[in-house]
């Protein structure tokens, strides 16, 4: 039967009223709900709203350390991982290591260089592993007798004289989201042991290229577990990697992290920086000014579209190296209002980065002989005038925008300078500088924590466009510590020759879009979040308290310093995930799940595999 057709007027109509509603309702909603924008998935939080406490839980943990200079680096990096994991441990220096100490212990983390000084205790550590604990040897130890005795413990059928020249890293496993490449180490040098390893030996990790030297591996040893790490790279950008090492000892290991992906654009919008603009007039025959808008915004602005990045640009009125006197306004504001309207359409939010790009730090500062053009602040007061300026610049042009980010200029800030944020702008709730420190000395390195004064530290761990192995290795090291990542570019990395200007715009964008799309691979479960929904994710993380109850093949957990959600890793060496309540997961790599607490107290049930 034929249906009767509707007069084509009476369609167009139809047509016309449909869109008027759509219309009506995205007017109505606002840019909210289509971008995610003004009502914040993750909202700052204010004093109070993280609330209830546990009672904490009794160390299970006992770190071994040793006072030479490596067994102090393992020291050190293992207690920020262990801390940071809210995993209560007790730490013990080598020469006052007591049998007795193991007691009510699961597990020990070795960081000695020489196990001789341990003695007999060695021993019974060992014996103690026997009964059904675990070790986990953080690095290579010293080669010599009393080692070569006990290596066949740690699944060591041979070790070669001298040690082995790591030059990359190859994953043998789906140990972290995003492993499948391989990772070049920049300055290789011969730091792990050169091992052959018993066939009951579990290789997560080993050097790439010809010598696949076993870098961390596991084996059971009667009815414990040992973890060996031959890794040596004792640095914050590896803290991922022995978390990893440490989450493989037990049945299975769950510790809270951030769940945050964010972008950030220095200088952006400013005015038009100066550089060396040869290699644009040589690519694109144009000035710089054009090239930001024609090429540079275009792709970087693409790239956030098809990704659902959500940038957040960094404001510099002036570029001027005024740091005292009256602070005028730049009326030249197109380009400001061009670039960040396009951003804040698109979800995106803006910080502050400064009046000009000085940073905060007052004349008796030292640069010690680095960063010549900069001059200091003449007073607290100059610097307070310039940034009440910028706020002044910034709400005129975006009034219906708040501004909860600051970025110090090179990321370098006097205590001066941040003592004034805290102080005086209560608006700026985060400050994001480096995460790894500089070698340069003078800039200002973080955690993801919150500071007495309630100011957010929201790091940045990677920057710029040549992204090289070693930023990538501390992508993929925060992406399985902290479940985060955080990445800076600036408009001018494309003008200058250290940032890799010489590859050209073309070869950079290819990186930068490189990187993204592996990390949206690694872990599409990641949220996009702009610099302050992180700060409000760090906020939530930072409070909270954690009580591990694990009873069969039942994992209970009660928060404290809990608002209305929490993230976590699990990792489960033996079984699956059964049954949650309070909560949701969803794996992530092989063993590996994203945890989604919603309730303060949250039940994982673990279906164990037979015989287990
Ligand atoms: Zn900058």
């Amino acid at each position: 039967m034929k249906r009767k057709r509707k007069p084509r007027f009476l369609q167009l109509l139809e047509i016309l009223v449909i869109y008027a509603l759509m219309f009506a309702v995205v007017l109505s909603v606002g840019r909210s709900v289509l971008y995610g924008g003004k009502n914040s998935t993750v909202r700052i939080l204010e004093e109070g709203e993280l609330t209830g406490t546990v009672v904490p839980e009794n160390a299970g943990t006992i770190l071994i350390w040793d006072k030479d200079s490596t067994g102090k680096e393992g020291r050190r990096e293992m207690s920020a991982i262990l801390s940071q994991m809210r995993i209560p441990y007790k730490e013990k220096k080598v020469s006052d290591f007591a049998e007795s100490d193991l007691d009510g212990k699961k597990i020990a983390v070795l960081s000695v260089t020489d196990l001789s000084t341990l003695g007999s205790r060695l021993t019974s550590l060992l014996d103690w592993v026997m009964e059904g604990h675990s070790l986990l040897v953080l690095y290579p130890p010293y080669n010599e007798e009393t080692f070569m005795s006990v290596a066949p413990h740690f699944g060591i059928t041979s070790m070669g004289n001298s040690l082995a020249y790591v030059e990359g890293l190859h994953f043998t496993s789906d140990l972290m989201p995003g492993c499948s490449r391989d990772l070049s180490i920049s300055d290789p040098y011969r730091s792990s042991l050169d091992v052959t390893l018993d066939d009951d030996c579990e290789v997560f990790l080993e050097s790439a290229g010809s010598s696949d030297t076993p870098l961390i591996w596991r084996r059971a040893l009667g009815s414990g577990t040992i973890v060996f790490d031959n890794l040596s790279f004792l640095e914050k950008a590896y803290r991922g990697f022995h978390c990893a090492a440490y989450t493989l000892l037990e049945n299975d290991c769950i510790w809270p992290v951030i769940n945050g992906s964010t972008f950030y654009i220095d200088d952006f919008p400013s005015p038009v920086p100066e550089g060396d603009s040869q290699f644009i007039q040589h690519d694109y025959g144009m000035d710089i000014k054009d090239f930001y808008t024609h090429h540079w915004w275009k792709d970087v602005y693409n790239l956030s579209k098809k990704y659902n990045i959500r940038y957040t640009g960094l404001v510099i009125e002036d570029y001027s190296a005024r740091v005292e006197g009256e602070f005028p306004r730049n009326k030249d504001v197109q380009r400001f209002q061009y670039f960040g309207n396009m951003l804040l359409r698109e979800g995106g939010e803006l910080g502050f980065h400064g009046y000009n790009h000085m940073p905060l730090v007052p004349e008796n500062f030292d640069y010690i002989g680095q960063y010549d053009s900069y001059r200091q602040w003449v007073s607290v007061d100059a610097m307070r005038d310039a940034l009440t300026e910028l706020s002044g610049f910034c709400h005129e042009l975006f009034p219906d925008e708040e501004f909860h980010v600051y970025v110090p200029p090179s990321n370098i800030i006097s205590w001066e300078g941040r003592t004034l944020l805290a102080r005086d702008f209560p608006e700026i709730r985060a400050i994001a500088s480096l995460y790894l420190p500089d070698d340069n000395d003078v800039s200002y390195d973080q955690d993801f924590t919150v500071t007495e004064d309630g100011m957010v530290q929201t790091p940045r761990i990677i920057s710029g466009y040549v992204l090289d192995d070693y930023m990538r290795t501390a992508a993929l090291s925060e992406l399985y510590f902290h479940c985060v990542n955080t990445h800076f570019q600036h408009p001018d990395d494309t003008l200058d020759t250290d940032r890799g200007a010489a590859m050209g715009w073309e070869e950079l964008f290819r990186r930068l879009t490189d990187y993204v799309e592996w990390l949206n691979k690694a872990l599409p479960q990641i949220r996009n979040l702009t610099g302050s929904e992180l700060t409000g994710a760090v906020q939530r993380y930072d409070a909270l308290q954690v009580r591990r109850e694990e009873t069969g093949n039942r994992i209970d957990i009660s928060l404290g310093g809990f608002c209305d959600e929490a993230w976590f890793y699990l990792r489960i060496n033996k079984g699956k995930p059964g049954h949650v309540t309070g909560g949701s997961l969803t794996e992530v790599t092989d063993g590996l799940y994203l945890v989604k607490a919603a309730q303060p107290k949250l039940t994982i049930n673990i279906n164990r595999w037979p015989g287990q």
